[in-house]
C-alpha cells in the first residue's frame, strides 16, 4: 500500500512526486506516455509522456535565461523525483475504486492496462488529458471543449477524501510553470491531510533558527557552511554534466500532422 500514487509523470505529476517523496511518503508515479519506458520512441527517452514533449524551446520557465530543452527539463525533473525516493511504473491507468466501499479509510485500488492493481492511501490525478479512469469515484468533472477537467478546491482536493487532481487535468492554465507549481501545491495538501500540519521543506543556513533560540521547525534543516559548499558542488556537477551535450530527442509532433 503506497502513501501516494500519482497518475501521470508529466510536469504536474513530477512536481507533486518530488514534494510527496521528500516528505517521506511512499510515492509511486504511473505514467502511460510513450517516452516513459526505457524503450521510448527515440530509444533514449526517460522523460515521460508529457505534452511538453511537443515543445520546441521552453522559454518561459523561470531560471533559464535563454530557455531550456523541454525534454531535458522533463528528464531532470524525473531524475529529481527518483533522487527524492519516488518510484516509477510505466502503464496507463484504466480504473480507480475503493478497496473497501464500507471503509473510507481503506484507500484506493488503481488498475492499469497491465499487471496487478496497486493500492494507495492517496491518489493525485495529474494525467492530462485523461480522467476517465476516475469516474467510478464520482469526483465531479466538467467538459471543456473535447476534454474534461476534474473539479477541485483551492489546493487540489476533489469531493472524495484522499483524491486530488493537479495541473491541466484540474483545469489549470496551459503553461509548464503553472502545472509544476500546482503539482507542488496539491502535494502539500496531501502531506497536510496525512497528519503533518506544518510542512515547509526548507534548507536554511546554520543558525537561521537556532541562532535566535528557536527550534528548527519540522521539515526544515539547518546546514553549516561546509555542507552547503558540498551540496552546491554536487548540484553544479550534476547540472554541468546533464547540460554538457545537446539531447538527440526531437519534439513529438501533433498526431494529426502527417509525416513528410
Ligand atoms: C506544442 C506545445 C508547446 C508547448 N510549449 C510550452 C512552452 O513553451 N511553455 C509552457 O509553459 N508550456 C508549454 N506547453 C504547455 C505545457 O506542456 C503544459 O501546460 C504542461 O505540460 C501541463 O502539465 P500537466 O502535468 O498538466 O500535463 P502533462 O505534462 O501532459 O502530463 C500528463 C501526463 O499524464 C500521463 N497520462 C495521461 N493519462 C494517463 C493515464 N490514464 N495513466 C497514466 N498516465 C497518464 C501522460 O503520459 C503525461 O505524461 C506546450 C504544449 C504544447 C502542446
Amino acid at each position: 500500500m503506497r502513501d501516494v500514487l500519482v497518475v501521470g509523470g508529466g510536469v504536474a505529476g513530477l512536481a507533486a512526486s518530488i514534494f510527496s517523496a521528500r516528505a517521506d511518503m511512499d510515492t509511486l508515479v504511473i505514467d502511460g506516455g510513450e517516452r516513459s519506458s526505457s524503450e521510448g520512441r527515440t530509444g533514449s527517452g526517460d522523460s515521460g509522456g508529457s505534452i511538453l514533449e511537443r515543445n520546441a524551446s521552453l522559454e518561459n520557465y523561470p531560471g533559464f535565461p535563454h530557455g531550456v530543452d523541454a525534454r531535458l527539463y522533463l528528464r531532470m525533473a524525473r531524475e529529481q523525483a527518483k533522487t527524492a525516493g519516488a518510484e516509477f511504473e510505466h502503464g496507463r491507468v484504466t480504473g480507480v475504486g475503493r478497496i473497501d466501499p464500507d471503509d473510507l479509510e481503506a484507500g484506493f485500488r488503481v488498475e492499469t492496462e497491465r499487471g496487478e492493481p496497486f493500492g494507495t492511501r492517496r491518489l493525485i490525478a495529474a494525467s492530462w488529458p485523461d480522467s476517465e479512469y476516475i469516474t467510478p469515484l464520482d469526483v465531479g468533472r466538467e467538459q471543456r471543449g473535447s476534454k474534461y477537467v476534474i473539479h477541485v478546491d483551492r489546493v487540489g482536493r476533489t469531493a472524495v477524501d484522499g483524491v486530488y487532481a493537479a495541473g491541466r487535468v484540474a483545469g489549470e492554465p496551459h503553461q509548464a510553470i503553472v502545472a509544476a507549481g500546482h503539482g507542488a501545491k496539491v502535494a502539500l495538501a496531501a502531506i497536510q491531510d496525512s497528519g503533518v500540519p506544518f510542512y515547509h521543506d526548507w534548507v536554511a543556513p546554520e543558525g537561521y533558527f537556532t541562532g535566535r533560540d528557536r527550534q528548527i521547525p519540522p521539515a526544515c534543516e539547518e546546514i553549516d557552511d561546509e555542507e552547503r559548499r558540498k551540496r552546491d558542488e554536487r548540484a553544479r556537477e550534476t547540472v554541468l554534466e546533464r547540460f554538457a551535450d545537446p539531447l538527440e530527442d526531437e519534439p513529438t509532433m501533433h498526431p494529426s500532422v502527417e509525416e513528410g
